[in-house]
């Protein structure tokens, strides 16, 4: 079969001939119709000092991905050959304290798909059963894809009573984007998010914010006057990875108001949090998605009306996975989706 394979240390992917993978007892083997390129697949593709600690190649990447159950371990139960499923990305031990509180993202012992063990950019993948999860028909297969980081938005932007609510966003990329339109649906007053790109912030006006303006404690301060606001946001949910942006939130936010944290800082940030005591702020870190109920509210909010449509700016086969990574390296694209049929 086909997969992209990071094959040695280093910069570039390959796409070769590999063995398709074994179905153990506990497993599915899924045929993978469409996948979607995560910003980590980027840092694999550079081989940038987080990959080069993290990966040891050969390794499959790819952990966006939708398909059909062609097999299931005889321990499966809950799914079965023919089902379309999406794969929860973190394998996690089942036994830390976390798991066994049926808190698997928190999980201390994560194991990544397509990072530690061989991921979805190919032609089959084989995964633990218990991290499927079964698509509903209504829910198109490119949109399916995606659904791994619409989980990462709904799980920030749901950790927060919402309803009526002030809400920031910093960061107009495909997550930030989505979670304009999870706060516009689930009920937010004022949805203002920020970004340096005005095609990314055109991108998630479509989407649903009120105003989307350049990042900076002025544009903010202008844009809370133009919508009536006298006091700060209410919610605040980090989607850069950018120190200024932390900066903006602190400066902005209202007192008592709550901020998640779901950025990666390349570097670590250099912030006063002095602010954030004074203003007695609650402040939570967000990693991937709560297992399963994340899923669950995603999907059970497309089914009710969310459009996260927009966010897919190109569709590309599998054999172009080189002009999908250098459109996202360019800042040209939001969400790509690849059909590795093709
Ligand atoms: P992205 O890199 O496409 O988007 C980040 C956006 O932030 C870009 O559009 C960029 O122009 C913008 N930006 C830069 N400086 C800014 C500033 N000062 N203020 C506001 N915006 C600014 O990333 P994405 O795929 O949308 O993911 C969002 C973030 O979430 C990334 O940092 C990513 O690494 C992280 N992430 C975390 C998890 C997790 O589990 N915690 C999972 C997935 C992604
Ligand atoms: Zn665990």
């Amino acid at each position: 079969m086909r997969a992209l394979v990071k094959t040695a240390p280093g910069p570039g992917l390959e796409l070769i001939e590999v063995a398709r993978p074994t179905c153990g007892a506990k497993d599915v083997l899924v045929e993978v119709t469409h996948a979607a390129v995560c910003g980590t697949d980027l840092h694999i593709n550079r081989w940038d000092d987080w990959a080069a600690s993290t990966l040891h190649p050969p390794v499959t990447i790819g952990h966006e991905f939708v398909g059909v159950v062609v097999e299931a371990g005889d321990q499966v139960l809950h799914v079965a050959v023919g089902d379309r499923v999406v794969g929860e990305g973190h394998i996690v031990c089942e036994t830390c304290r976390n798991c066994r509180a049926g808190d698997g993202h928190l999980c201390r012992n994560t194991v990544g798909i397509g990072i530690h063990r061989d991921g979805g950019f190919a032609d089959f993948i084989a995964f633990p059963a218990t991290n499927a999860y079964k698509v509903p028909d209504s829910v198109p297969d490119e949109i399916a894809a995606i659904l791994d980081p619409l989980g990462n938005a709904v799980h920030t932007a749901l950790s927060f009573d919402l309803i009526g609510e002030d809400v920031l966003i910093t960061g107009a990329g495909p997550i930030g984007q989505m979670a304009a339109a999870i706060c516009r649906h689930a009920g937010a007053r004022h949805v203002v998010i920020t970004d340096p790109s005005p095609a990314r912030l055109a991108t998630a006006t479509r989407m649903g914010a009120d105003l989307a303006v350049s990042p900076g404690e002025e544009g903010l301060r202008d844009a809370m006057s133009t919508l009536g606001m006298v006091e700060g946001f209410d919610v605040a949910l980090e989607m850069s990875g950018q120190q200024a942006a932390l900066a903006d939130i602190v400066a902005t936010i209202n007192h008592g108001g709550h901020v998640g944290l779901l950025g990666l800082f390349a570097d670590p940030p250099r912030v006063d949090l002095t602010e954030a005591i004074f203003k007695g702020l609650t402040i939570k870190g967000i990693y991937g998605r709560e297992m399963f109920d994340t899923w669950y509210k995603a999907t059970a909010m497309l089914e009710s009306g969310l459009d996260i449509g927009a966010v897919v700016s190109h569709r590309l086969a599998l054999s172009e996975f080189a002009d999908a990574f250098d459109l996202l390296e360019r800042g040209d694209a939001s969400k790509i989706v690849l059909d590795v049929r093709i």
